[in-house]
């Protein structure tokens, strides 16, 4: 007799490696992933840590329980050398942003400090900041793909199954089960199937008119500026943050754009962007820029989790937060896979009219 699994996942990026982590605690888990490995935003992700969010450094929802469910989540795959906690540094653009940022750091002591004369501070070499900077001490950077790998590595470990190079074509519930095929003419059976497939929800015509929107976003990487010893990420007109042999910087958000790869238009922009906080960068040697496409939910800026029919589930709109907001959805669930009713509203699924 064929194999009936619990759950069956769509997508091996933050959303289906996170939700093959929690799920396979209790379930029998298969996850099919269209590529040879993990694919998607995922890969391109920066992997900035930060519980604040937007122009003044608000707490984003549900901050520190993100923060608490990552921690979980890195302890439980054994990937704590893929995550540096090392803070992250918020320069403001002018004195309107640094009256908030003060603020912030006068309600949150525990996590912020505000920092008046960054130059004098040795772990920014190289950062200017003449209206001062906010500094997180919680949060940092995590090597995405090497977390998601060490997560399917566990999830695999505790008995789910991972099939790569596995697209996804179609799926049929009836009233016991779900079949899900495959391009190749595959086909299996499980509970419920949970699709996390990113920006690819449109290939489904079941998909197509959630109220979802894609916006397209690069990344490059350089080489450091001479002097440049910066050791945690900087966050304002873009990003930057320090990897293996060089620097990160970021991004663009385009929305209606033609092609998905990388343009050296969007990366001397990126430059000019980010060299306002480090001004040595424009000139910086660039080795290589990826684009990735982040979903967001419009209105909400929410992920977007629940049954789309009865035995079909999406995961999606992690947007720009993918490892904070991935995080806390995949801990809460197995609960909500069980009863559906307990997904706070905000996250449930939308429709477009
Ligand atoms: C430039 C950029 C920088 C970012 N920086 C950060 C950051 O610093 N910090 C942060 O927290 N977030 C960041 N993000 C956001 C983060 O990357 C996303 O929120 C997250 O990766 C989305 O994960 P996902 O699993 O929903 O989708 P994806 O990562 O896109 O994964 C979808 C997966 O599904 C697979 N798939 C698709 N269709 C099928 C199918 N039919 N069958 C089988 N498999 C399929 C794909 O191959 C892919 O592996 C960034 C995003 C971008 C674009």
């Amino acid at each position: 007799m064929r194999e009936c699994f619990h759950t069956i996942i769509v997508g091996s990026g933050l959303a289906g490696a996170f939700s093959a982590l929690t799920l396979s605690r209790s379930r029998h888990v298969l996850l099919l992933e269209a590529q040879e490995r993990p694919s998607g935003a995922s890969q391109v992700a920066a992997g900035i840590v930060n519980p604040f969010a937007g122009l003044r450094s608000r707490p984003m929802w549900r901050g520190l329980e993100a923060l608490e469910s990552l921690n979980a989540l890195v302890k439980e795959a054994g990937a704590e050398h893929t995550y540096n906690r090392c803070g992250v540094l918020r320069p403001c653009a002018d004195e309107d942003q640094a009256e908030a940022m003060r603020d912030i750091a006068h309600r949150y002591p525990r996590f912020a400090r505000w920092i008046a004369d960054v130059a004098a501070e040795e772990a920014f070499a190289g950062v200017t900041a003449p209206d001062g900077a906010l500094q997180l001490n919680s949060g940092g950077i995590v090597d995405t793909p090497a977390f998601i790998n060490a997560v399917l590595a566990a999830a695999e470990d505790r008995g789910a199954t991972l099939k790569t190079g596995a697209v996804v074509t179609s799926w049929k519930a009836t009233t016991s089960q779900v079949t899900v095929w495959t391009r190749s003419g595959e086909s299996f059976a499980a509970q419920h199937v949970l699709l996390c497939t990113g920006s690819r929800y449109p290939a489904f015509e079941a998909l197509r008119t959630l109220h979802l929107h894609c916006t397209k976003g690069q990344v490059v990487r350089t080489v450091r500026p001479p002097g440049c010893t910066l050791a945690m990420p900087v966050t304002g007109r873009g990003y930057i943050v320090p990897v293996k042999n060089g620097l990160l910087v970021g991004t663009t958000y385009e929305r209606g754009y033609a092609s998905e790869a990388p343009t050296a238009t969007a990366s001397r922009y990126i430059l000019r962007q980010a060299s306002a906080m480090m001004p040595g960068l424009q000139q910086a040697q660039v080795v290589a820029a990826a684009a990735g496409v982040r979903v967001g939910v419009p209105g909400t800026r929410l992920p977007m989790v629940g049954p789309i029919s009865e035995r079909a589930w999406i995961f999606t709109g992690l947007g720009s937060k993918g490892l904070l907001l991935g995080a806390v959805i995949a801990q809460l669930l197995p609960s909500w896979l069980s009863s559906p009713d307990t997904i706070p509203p905000e996250l449930r699924v939308r429709w477009s009219n």
